[in-house]
This record gives C-alpha cells, structure tokens and sequence, in this order.
C-alpha cells in the first residue's frame, strides 16, 4: 500500500483519510499509538471504492466505538475503518422490526426501540459500543445478547461483495460469533416485541441502575477483560481474579478496578505495554492458583 496513492486518493474519496492519526481518542481505554491509515467512509460507495483499491495491498481493522478494544504502542501498520454517517440511521420497518446502521450506538438503539413501544433492546441501554461491536462480540447483559433479535445482518466483504445474511444461519457464542474477520458488518435488521413504551423505560432504568452499582463509571476502561469461563466454572472471573490476585497491583497506570476485579483501568497515562502486562499476569495468577485458563475478551489491535 503506497501512502503517496492514498493520498492521493483522499482528495475524490466521499469520507476523510488520515495519515498517521492518533488512536487514542478513538477507544474508552485512551491507550495506543497511530494508524498509518484511519478511514471514514461517507458512504457505501467510497468503501467499496477503498474495498476494491487496498484492501489485498495491506491488514484492516474495523473500528466501532472502541469500548472492547486495546491498540498497541506502535503504529497500526494498516488502515482502520470507522464507519461514518451513512451508517448511523435507524428505519421502522414494521411495528416490531427495525433496521439499524451498525454505526448506531446500542444507547440510541435502545432508545429509538422504546420510542416505538418496541422491547427486547433494553439491554443496550448498557452497554457503550456500537451496533457493529455488539453483533461481532454478540454483546448482551442481563440475560439478553444480541443474538435474541438480530433477524439478519448485511455485510461486505473485503472484495466489495455485498451480502444479506439471516442470523439463523449463523452460529452465535457467548461474546461471540462464527464469521469470519475480513467482513465489515453495515446494518442489521432486529425483531422485537410490542410494548408499552413506560413499561420499557422502566426496564432499562433498573438495568442501568444495577449496572452503575455493581461496575466502575467514568473511568477509562474497555469494560470486561475477560470472558466468563463459563465451560470450566460457575465462578464468575471477577471472583476468580479477586481471590487469585493482590487488589493494589499495577504495571505503570494500569490497574485493576476496586469496584470490579474484571474492568482493568487506565489510571492516567498507561501504555498498551502496561495493559498487557497487568493482562499477562492477571492471566497467570488465576491459571496457577485456580487451574483455569481466561480468556480475553476485548480485543487487541495490532
Ligand atoms: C464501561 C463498559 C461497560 C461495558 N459493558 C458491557 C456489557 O454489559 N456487555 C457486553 O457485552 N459488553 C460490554 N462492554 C464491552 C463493549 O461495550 C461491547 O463489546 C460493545 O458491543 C463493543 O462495541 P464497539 O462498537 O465499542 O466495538 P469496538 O470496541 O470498536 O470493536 C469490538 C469488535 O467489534 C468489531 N467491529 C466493530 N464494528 C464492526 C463492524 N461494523 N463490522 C465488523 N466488525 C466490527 C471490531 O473489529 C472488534 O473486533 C462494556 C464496555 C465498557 C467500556
């Protein structure tokens, strides 16, 4: 991938194109260094346009609102994409169902649903990532994932190939899903169910409630580090890290959440270096005294 043709590119492309940009105001942990490309496509159009042009020349990474992942120090050698405005509608299409723009964040999702007396997406009230995000982790929280409502989701792969996929062909896991990683999710069409609008809005009040007491708030933190191991134990992580692990450890400004033993924190100026070590041996720990091995749930970009 040549930068003197991107940008040239950049100038006739509908979206913007930068090089050399900062990622850190792009995630929640406000961690990592630059990408060599950052693209926000307009339109479908211009991202079939980058599609066809680079992407067999160089890596991609999709970009949602960045509260599940941790960048790296060095720079992304490759392009991230961040999906932009023609992504962020959200249409009724019948009484129950809606198609939403996966640059739709899952707190407007959940609103735009209650508006039009529409539960099953009180969920997302929660949670602060994308549509996007949510489909690839199969987000959920309270016993509701993703998975519950999608109807179906339309994709393009990395060729510019435009598909409609239905989610019952599809085979959904806990905070995942099995597609693969070069398809860059565009919309999804979900299926809820009729309600009265003030009985929704009082079902997301109390999720947020319970949320805000039992997790940290206004920290910089990309939420849960790591999957329940829910094939090995009942034990939630958070137990398994408390009980295997001194509360006041830190590598740097990386530390672990009082409130949380699951939420890592990025105290002020941590580095990724910081992030994977305090990863590392959170990881150790729990493996040497529980006999149990974590997995990540957010996910490293490099
Ligand atoms: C305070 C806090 C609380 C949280 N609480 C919860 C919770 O209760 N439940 C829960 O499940 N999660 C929770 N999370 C984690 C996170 O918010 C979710 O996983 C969220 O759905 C991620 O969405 P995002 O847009 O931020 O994705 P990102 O972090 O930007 O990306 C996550 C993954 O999705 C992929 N992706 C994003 N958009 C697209 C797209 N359009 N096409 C293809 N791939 C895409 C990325 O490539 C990456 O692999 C929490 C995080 C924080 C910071």
């Amino acid at each position: 991938m040549k930068i003197e043709d991107i940008k040239k590119l950049a100038l006739s492309i509908d979206g913007d194109i930068l090089i050399d940009q900062s990622v850190k105001n792009f995630n929640w942990f406000n961690i990592g260094g630059k990408a060599k490309v950052f693209f926000k496509p307009n339109s479908l159009k211009s991202l079939i346009e980058y599609l066809k042009l680079y992407a067999s020349r160089g890596k991609i990474f999709i970009l949602g609102n960045g509260s599940n992942v941790l960048f790296d120090d060095a720079t992304y050698q490759g392009t991230i994409i961040k999906l932009g405005k023609n992504f962020s509608k959200i249409t009724l299409l019948d009484k129950e169902t809606v198609i939403a723009g996966t640059a739709v964040s899952q707190k407007k999702m959940s609103e735009f649903a209650k508006d039009n007396n529409i539960s099953g997406f009180e969920f997302m009230s929660c949670i602060p990532g994308s549509i996007g995000g949510g489909i690839r982790m199969n987000s959920g929280c309270f016993k509701n994932e993703f998975k519950d409502i999608l109807v179906s989701i339309q994709l393009i792969d990395f060729k510019g190939v435009v598909k409609s996929i239905p989610a019952k062909k599809i085979k959904f896991d806990y905070r995942s899903i099995e597609l693969p990683n070069d398809v860059i999710f565009l919309s999804a069409t979900f299926k809820g169910k009729e309600k009265n609008s003030l009985e929704i809005k009082k079902t997301m009040n109390d999720m947020i409630r319970k949320k805000e007491l039992a997790q940290p708030t206004k920290i910089k933190t990309s939420g849960s580090t790591f999957k329940n191991p829910i094939k090995q134990t009942k034990q939630k992580v958070w137990e398994l890290i408390k009980s295997s692990v001194p509360k006041e450890i830190n590598y740097g400004d990386a530390i672990i959440s009082e409130k949380h033993a699951n939420f890592f924190v990025n105290k002020k100026d941590a580095k990724s270096s910081d992030m994977k070590s305090l990863i590392n041996f959170v990881k150790k720990k729990v493996e040497e005294k529980k006999g149990i091995k974590l997995e990540l749930e957010i996910v490293l970009v490099e």
